[in-house]
């Protein structure tokens, strides 16, 4: 390990020594010892394009050229503006304003604080959350309060606010009980709304797929009963689609192929194909509107350095160039399924499930499930002797590929996954 890096979520004290990447180019990274390694995970699930895609690399050199970045208080540029009316043409009819962040922590931190003065702004005191058992919004200290509380939390619990959480319901192929965990999980929704009316602010979920907390999956159906419950009882729906936007679901975002229109989306990883560190946060002209006023108290005091950053704009509307030409998403989806089949005999494997581009399934162990689960730690060094890069979430399983990969490419990982497991 270089002694002067200290890196992301690892255990720096007996880590293994971290691989060092020389170049990568579509699926494939070429490893400094000349190694490849075919990337099924996107990357932490950011390069949906796969790697150095030319469009992209050539839409930030010219960028760069222009215009590298301004202070996008008091200014603005074309870049920001073109992406923002992109992406509200894609979102749902609703939806009307962008603001621009540089990750998906702050895109959820921003919806947070967005939802909670919209309520102030409209002269009522809502305080609280309703968050889901299992969540990962990311690392700062709001959207560490929303996600499960675990060991990572832990040493910092006594800093997070309370939030209510309630069950997410999984489900997979071939759950017979899917319908009525929903249920359940929909009537508590519905108590705790009719005891304490005025107490929360909104409702924050991972739409469709929870990512960190094990790929776990749930019903377009449960969605629609959420926005049935957001219109009924008047509180703010919040998609937190880092994740699971720019096609990772089988549609542009989650909220699109469940049909439903949250009241604000947070979008970050896939929206610069992998490129270049730049979210946001988008929200209807409802909540807009509220912070419309002369009175600074009500206007949205937040912003950042970079935000806007124009070459992160430019990344963006090159990547949604190609995502409008090229929607891989049917036959990755039927390829999953396909494949998923044949896995199915497995007798160490079970809870099947499929969403879009994402495949997921859980090793049956005998510790605990969940990330701490110790083989996690001998698959990763299990498919880099495959030359396949996959990141187990703990006993979680799952393949989150590129775009850009073959029918072919993908075939031979899941043919090797029955060799990773031993
Ligand atoms: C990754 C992730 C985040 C945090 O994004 P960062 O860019 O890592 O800060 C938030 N929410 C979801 C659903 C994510 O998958």
């Amino acid at each position: 390990m270089h002694p002067n890096l200290w890196h992301p979520f690892t255990i720096q004290k007996n880590a293994p020594e971290p691989v060092k990447v020389k170049s990568g180019k579509g699926v494939w990274l070429e490893l400094e010892d000349g190694r490849k390694v075919i990337d099924c995970i996107s990357s932490w699930w950011v390069n949906v394009l796969g790697h150095s895609n030319q469009d992209i690399a050539d839409a930030i050199y010219e960028q760069s050229q222009k215009l590298e970045h301004v202070i996008f208080a008091g200014f603005t540029h074309d870049p920001a503006e073109n992406l923002a009316e992109r992406l509200i043409n894609l979102l749902p009819s609703n939806f009307e304003r962008v603001f621009f962040s540089d990750n998906g922590s702050t895109a959820v931190e921003v919806a947070m604080k967005m939802a909670y003065q919209y309520w102030a702004n409209k002269g009522e005191d809502r305080k609280s959350y309703i968050c889901f058992e299992g969540a990962y919004h990311g690392d700062t200290f709001g959207a560490m309060s929303a996600g499960e509380r675990n060991i990572f939390s832990d040493v910092f619990k006594d800093l997070l606010f309370d939030v209510e959480f309630i069950p997410y319901p999984q489900t997979w192929d071939g759950d017979e009980e899917r319908a009525q965990k929903e249920d359940e999980i929909i009537d508590h929704l519905e108590e705790l709304l009719t005891d304490n009316p005025d107490h929360y602010a909104g409702i924050l979920i991972e739409p469709l797929v929870q990512g960190a907390g094990g790929m776990r999956m749930c019903s377009e159906e449960f969605l629609q009963k959420l926005h049935w419950i957001n219109r009924q009882y008047d509180v703010l729906l919040i998609f937190d689609e880092v994740m699971t936007g720019f096609g990772r679901t089988g549609e542009m975002f989650a909220c699109k192929r469940a049909q439903v229109e949250p009241d604000i989306i947070c979008l970050s990883k896939g929206i610069t194909g992998g490129f270049m560190p730049l979210s946001v946060t988008v929200c209807s002209a409802k909540i807009y509107e509220t912070f419309l006023s002369e009175d600074p108290v009500k206007t949205f005091w937040h912003g950042h350095s970079y935000t806007g950053n124009p070459l992160g704009c430019a990344a963006a509307i090159a990547t949604l160039d190609i995502l409008s030409n090229t929607q891989p998403f049917k036959w990755l989806e039927d390829l999953h399924k396909e494949e998923i089949e044949k896995l199915k005999g497995h007798s160490d494997l079970h809870r099947f499930r499929i969403k879009g581009t994402i495949s997921a399934m859980d090793i049956k162990t005998d510790g605990e499930d969940g990330y701490l689960n110790e083989v996690a730690a001998k698959i990763k060094k299990n498919c880099l002797d495959h030359g396949v890069l996959l990141r187990p979430l703990g006993n979680t399983l799952y393949l989150m590929p590129p775009y850009c990969i073959t029918e072919d490419e993908l075939r031979n990982v899941y043919k090797k996954i029955p060799l990773l497991l031993n």
